[in-house]
């Protein structure tokens, strides 16, 4: 750090995330990426000209990326931010909204603190139940600005989208942010209530189940001021916050639905597949609905099991919080990658025993 750093940010601890060691070939289980490249018409959009044309601005409006994903939901474009990955996102909403503070589980997308702490926003971090799951009542009548990850991260577990509407409903004064990162493996989006209250974001990412996580591409749906509101600092800070081969591929994406379904069936399957392994095996799983599980053994701890699993070329996430230390968060990858996972495990079980 230099002597020269504002004092505000001085005490920041950065996010950390997960990591990416360039050192062997790792089955990498643990960031939530996709296993399956783009839809092979998202890899042809890409072309000589296309990069030759990056010697010109993208186009600050994203006017037929949003026109597409507004007729995909059937909202206005007006309705529909995007930005460069969905962090960025997230990080406006907090610098926009959170003069008042701001509420989230403790267990959660880790990056929500340290957004917090960037821009001076108070937070309560709220303790899920002991099963894991929101404590809908604590974030009722409380007006302050809410942030839920619906599947959570990284338990993979979902909220009723009853109990996000109550907390819509009960706090008219402030944004409620439901970052829906993962429901398109198995959650529901509460999307269609952007229509009924001025106060919900939806904020998703083509990261996850869209393939492009290095493409960095993130996108909110909300009512048009919630829109503007992001707009105005995002033109405050980076206009052309999408550069243009990802806006391209961005398109693609869109029109190549199928694929991308289909794409996160086979995720659901695997993932089933693989949590009835791990129970076999003796682990404790909690329900997921996303691209990952979440994960322990009675028989190793969570942090050893990392270990293992990374000595022998398998990368998972563990967390070292003391509630879930025991967990590993283990993201979905293709059959064979599963299949070899499940073995490793067993077979450092096996060695423990
Ligand atoms: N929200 C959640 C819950 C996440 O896990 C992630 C990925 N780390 C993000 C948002 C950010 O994703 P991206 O910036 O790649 O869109």
């Amino acid at each position: 750090m230099s002597r020269f750093l504002k004092e505000q940010y001085q005490k920041l601890e950065a996010y950390t995330p997960g990591e990416q060691p360039r050192d062997m070939a790792y089955i990498k289980l643990n960031t939530n990426e996709s296993p399956f490249p783009p839809a092979p018409s998202v890899v042809a959009a890409m072309t000589a000209r296309q990069v030759e044309d990056l010697r010109l601005y993208s186009d600050p409006t994203a006017k037929g990326l949003r026109e597409k994903l507004a007729g995909l939901y059937q909202v206005a474009p007006e309705n529909i931010f995007l930005s460069n990955g969905s962090d960025d996102i997230l990080n406006f909403a907090f610098m926009a909204w959170g003069q008042k503070g701001a509420l989230f589980p403790d267990i959660t997308y880790g990056f929500y603190p340290v957004f917090a702490e960037l821009h001076g926003v108070e937070y309560l971090e709220l303790p899920l139940k002991s099963d894991f799951s929101i404590n809908k009542e604590d974030y009722l009548y409380r007006n302050k600005l809410i942030v839920i990850t619906n599947p959570n991260a990284p338990t993979g577990m979902s909220m009723d989208l009853s109990a996000i509407e109550e907390i819509i409903r009960t706090n008219p004064e402030s944004p409620v942010v439901i970052d829906e990162a993962y429901v398109d493996f198995g959650g529901i989006s509460c999307y269609p209530l952007i229509e009924k209250y001025e106060n919900l974001l939806v904020v998703r990412t083509f990261s996850k189940s869209r393939c492009l996580a290095g493409g960095r591409l993130g996108y909110a749906i909300g009512a048009k001021e919630l829109i503007a509101d992001l707009e105005k600092i995002k033109y405050s800070t980076n206009p052309y916050n999408i550069n243009r081969l990802t806006m391209l591929l961005g398109e693609a994406t869109v029109d190549a639905e199928d694929y991308y379904q289909e794409k996160c069936r086979e995720i659901i399957r695997v993932r089933q597949q693989t949590a009835a392994r791990l129970r076999e095996l003796g682990f404790t799983v909690l329900p997921s609905d996303a691209n990952f599980i979440f994960a322990k053994s009675g028989r190793i701890c969570g942090e050893k099991l990392y270990f293992e699993l990374k000595k022998r070329g398998i990368l998972v996430r563990h967390f070292t919080k003391e509630r879930i230390r025991e967990f590993n968060r283990i993201t979905i990858g293709t059959e064979a990658q599963m299949e070899k996972f499940c073995n490793t495990v067993a077979e450092i079980l096996e060695e423990q025993a």
